[in-house]
């Protein structure tokens, strides 16, 4: 499957209202133009930190859409336990940039806190 189709795909479900809504993602402001969402890996369980720069990542939505900008990634991890798995995300916003829909393929959200503490285990020598 194509990236265009992918992405077709997403924005049907979108429109179905099968995506999460907006306070189950917590987005953490990177600077003045980007926001940070932190991910974990379903395969391997890696914990990833994925930056969207607001200036030039995000697109705006077309005319009739029910978000007024979006953006979509694609996300690998470092490939340091030969996990090679890609991630999608993407998220919809409002006119003042806040999220208020998500989907998130091949990972789950984590909050900063989580984040933190499942880097910490995966950087862990022990394991
Ligand atoms: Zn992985």
């Amino acid at each position: 499957m194509g990236f265009a189709d992918w992405a077709r795909g997403l924005f049907r479900q979108g429109r179905q209202g099968n995506a999460a809504p907006a306070a189950a993602i917590p987005v953490t402001q990177d600077g003045a133009d980007a926001i940070k969402v932190f991910v974990r890996c379903r395969r391997c369980g890696e914990p990833i930190s994925v930056r969207i720069r607001l200036t030039d990542e995000v697109g705006e939505a077309e005319e009739g859409a029910a978000c007024a900008y979006w953006v979509q990634k694609e996300i690998s991890g470092s490939g340091r336990r030969r996990c090679f798995q890609r991630m999608h995300l993407r998220l919809e916003m409002d006119r003042d940039r806040q999220v208020v829909r998500y989907e998130l393929t091949g990972a789950d959200l984590l909050t900063p806190e989580e984040y933190r503490r499942e880097l910490a285990r995966w950087e862990s020598p022990t394991q």
